[in-house]
């Protein structure tokens, strides 16, 4: 399965883009945040009809899968 998005593009330093985060623009446009592995900048694009909706997926709930602090705090709110 290939799972690269359209997104995965050199920036102008030539170094790798990699998909780093989901934000949402306006009502429920998703947009894709890429940050560049060499010089750390950062750009967005709008996802397409043709991204893999399962790595958008996986892009979107990794902070929710891997958060900073343990679940049981949330309890206790
Ligand atoms: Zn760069």
């Amino acid at each position: 399965m290939d799972d690269r998005l359209p997104g995965d593009r050199a920036s102008e330093c030539r170094a790798r883009m990699e998909p780093i985060a989901i934000a949402v623009r306006g009502a429920g446009e998703w947009v894709i945040v890429h940050r560049c592995t060499g010089c750390a900048e950062l750009s967005s694009n709008r996802t397409a009809g043709d991204d893999n909706p399962l790595s958008l997926m996986r892009i979107a709930t990794r902070p929710l899968a891997q958060p900073p602090f343990p679940l049981e705090h949330l309890t206790r709110l």
